[in-house]
């Protein structure tokens, strides 16, 4: 079995110093390739010397480049140039992390807006996927992208956590959908129980969004209460359960998925 974890904030200071171990964890759970999310330019500029230096094969790990809403009020004129320089690096597989966030609003809704449509403005011009964040913003986030998506050869709305009509107006723009730990959350992901049967094939990858977002059907629980990769295998256990597929499945076409979405290369099992 191979799975691919779409999403890992592995420059996180939680994970310091831990990198080699994690990864071989990662890799013993069957996590063999991941991508590495970057939300600011320092951040982004870290995940590619995290790849470089921790697979010299450049077979195993893969990065996004791209500045979180919550950071949006960081963007500056020369932000676009330093992101384009970023993105052309060949690590790099997808403009993000990127897009909306009105829950906690920790940057001004107008700036968060302006600052997506840069990332899909570059997102077009360098025809990469992209790798998008939502919470609360489900309306505003499809109205912006609807004006770009005959454009973008690709885009995943990460960590989905939304509700069935968000769910089914992302589908209906052919975007692909993350599935992350918050399925296995008792007291508020259960509403994505039935709703992750109606992602097809072909659009549904899993991601640990680690160090966050811990599995709490996970047995036994860490004692530092931290998420790392090797628990994706969690994220899929609960994902194949509420779709009624076999693990193995989930994982073959959940991989081969995320495989072509970030174009990356095929490995030894
Ligand atoms: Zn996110």
């Amino acid at each position: 079995m191979q799975l691919i974890d779409i999403g890992v904030n592995l420059t996180n200071s939680s994970f310091a110093d831990k990198h080699e171990a994690v990864l071989e964890r990662a890799y013993d759970a069957s996590v063999c390739q991941l991508v590495l999310t970057g939300t600011s330019i320092e951040g982004s500029e870290e995940a590619i010397e995290l790849c470089q230096r921790l697979d010299e094969t450049a077979q195993r790990l893969f990065s996004t480049a791209g500045i979180h809403p919550h950071s949006a009020s960081e963007w500056t004129a020369d932000s676009a140039r330093h992101l384009k320089d970023l993105l052309k690096q060949s690590r790099v597989r997808a403009v993000g992390e990127c897009g909306l966030d009105f829950n906690r609003d920790f940057s001004p809704r107008p700036q968060q807006e302006k600052v997506l449509e840069e990332h899909l403005a570059l997102a077009v011009e360098l025809q990469l996927p992209v790798f998008l964040h939502e919470r609360d913003a489900d309306q505003r986030l499809l109205e912006i992208l609807r004006d770009f998506r005959d454009r973008l050869p690709a885009a995943v709305v990460h960590c989905f956590t939304g509700e069935k009509k968000a769910l089914y107006s992302y589908l209906d723009l052919d975007l692909h959908i993350g599935i992350t730990g918050w399925i296995c959350d008792e007291r508020r992901g259960t509403h994505l129980h039935p709703l992750v049967r109606d992602i097809p094939r072909g659009r549904l990858m899993l991601e640990s969004d680690a160090p966050y977002l811990l599995p709490r059907t996970l047995r036994p629980k860490p004692r530092n209460g931290r998420n790392e990769p090797a628990y994706l295998t969690e994220v899929l256990r609960e994902v194949a359960l509420h779709r009624g597929e076999s693990q193995e499945d989930l994982a073959a076409h959940s991989t081969a998925c995320a495989r072509a979405f970030f174009g990356l290369p095929v490995i030894p099992g």
